[in-house]
């Protein structure tokens, strides 16, 4: 191959990447796909075709402890496996864009420098975002890197929809709702018209199900609000994280409980949501199999909060036309849509069952009032076609 562009998308502990090869004038096809996981503790590099065939799976030194020999690791692959090849752009998920960024941008030392300084605002995410990017500018500059913002898509939000009811002197530094998950409820608002024409334009509820969960109310395609706010932490239950929660109860935490911030950061980020509730696990998919009570209580807490969001998310789009099911739970369990769809009855949401368990894509039925949906998303093609549209490739 003697062109290929790279996606990354790099977490605390991993490093997914996508190489895909530029076709001037067409949509651009995955070559491979692949992650460093385990970054710090046990690394291993698992590579997969286009196809998803497995292509290459091996345990890496420890020494791969953090993201610049991450990146180092993934360059030597690249180096090996595309040989005489020429890396034409990189895009990148940032999670977080702030205030000014509503759509990609084309990195520079002095966008990154502005990009570091939201990291108050994701802390957890926006550093590990960030460090590729540092190490590729400073080692091969000349290759043109794109940002993606998770938060982006949700930029033309009415004030009402983003503003935090705290005194406006403390939100000073950024306090509003901008969403998550924007790269993703941009794919689908892109592929409506193809999928689902005669709803594309109209009022549809996108849910977003997976490790982390959240809804968008898209009208005419363009977000009109979204579940999750200043952090990722509101709105729906999710793995690890709770959703929406009194601030009050964060409260008692440190004042009666005496917990620290560290332990309040934890509980709130990786204890509660599914695994909170269960106590045995933050899989969707493990805990449908269990018998257990609080399997099965996190498992109806996360649908009940779920459709009591979707009537939250229809009031604000003023009705609903269509629901939209994507990521790992909305895409694969038929058992999670039904349960949603029944409890979004009341709505117009009629499931029709054979539909909903070949995972449709329609799942309601023709006389349903409101139609049901589940559309694969697919975040590193929606940065591809960024990076591809913003570098002219
Ligand atoms: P993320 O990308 O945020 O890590 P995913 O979108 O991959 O998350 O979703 C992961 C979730 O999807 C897990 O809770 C997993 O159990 C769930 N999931 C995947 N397949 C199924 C399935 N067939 N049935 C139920 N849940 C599933």
């Amino acid at each position: 191959m003697d062109a290929y562009a790279l996606v990354l998308n790099a977490g605390s502990s991993s490093l997914k990447f996508c190489v895909y090869r530029p076709a001037p004038g067409a949509e651009w096809a995955v070559d491979t796909r692949g992650q460093i996981e385990g970054i710090g503790t046990s690394p291993r590099l698992t590579v997969k075709d286009g196809q998803g065939q497995k292509r290459y799976d091996e345990k890496l030194d420890p020494s791969v402890g953090g993201a610049h020999a991450a990146i180092d690791t993934l360059a030597a692959w690249l180096q090996s496996t595309y040989a005489g090849g020429r890396v034409v752009g990189v895009g990148h998920r940032v999670v977080h864009g702030g205030p000014s960024h509503a759509g990609p941008t084309v990195l520079t030392g002095d966008i990154l420098a502005e990009l570091k300084g939201l990291t108050p605002l994701a802390p957890l995410h926006q550093p590990h975002n960030l460090a590729p990017i540092e190490t590729l500018l400073d080692r091969m500059p000349d290759v043109p890197q794109v940002a993606c913002f998770d938060t982006a898509f949700h930029r033309g939000h009415a004030p009402v929809a983003t503003v935090v009811p705290l005194p406006r002197a403390l939100c000073a530094g950024g306090v509003e709702r901008y969403g998550f998950h924007g790269i993703s409820y941009e794919y689908i608002a892109s592929v409506l018209p193809e999928v689902a024409p005669e709803i594309a334009d109209g009022r549809v509820v996108v849910a977003h199900l997976g490790s982390g969960a959240s809804l968008c109310g898209l009208k005419g395609r363009q977000s009109v609000d979204t579940t999750m706010s200043f952090t990722a932490v509101d709105g729906l239950c999710m793995g690890t994280r709770p959703g929406a929660l009194d601030p009050g109860i964060v409260l008692y935490l440190f004042q009666t409980l005496g917990l620290s911030v560290q332990q309040v950061e934890d509980v709130l980020y990786k204890k509660s949501g599914l695994l909170g509730i269960s106590g045995v696990s933050n899989d969707m998919r493990d805990l449908l199999g269990r018998p257990e009570p609080d399997a099965r209580l996190a498992v109806d807490y996360f649908v009940y909060r779920a459709a009591k969001e979707i009537g939250g998310m229809a009031a604000a789009l003023g009705g609903i036309d269509a629901l939209v099911f994507t990521a790992g739970i909305g895409e694969n369990s038929a058992e999670i849509r039904k349960r949603i769809s029944q409890a979004s009855a009341w709505l117009g949401v009629e499931l029709d069952e054979a539909a909903n368990a070949g995972n449709g894509p329609r799942i309601s039925t023709p006389a349903s009032k409101v139609s049901a949906w589940v559309i694969p998303t697919n975040e590193e093609l929606m940065i591809a076609r960024h990076t591809r549209a913003l570098l002219g490739l």
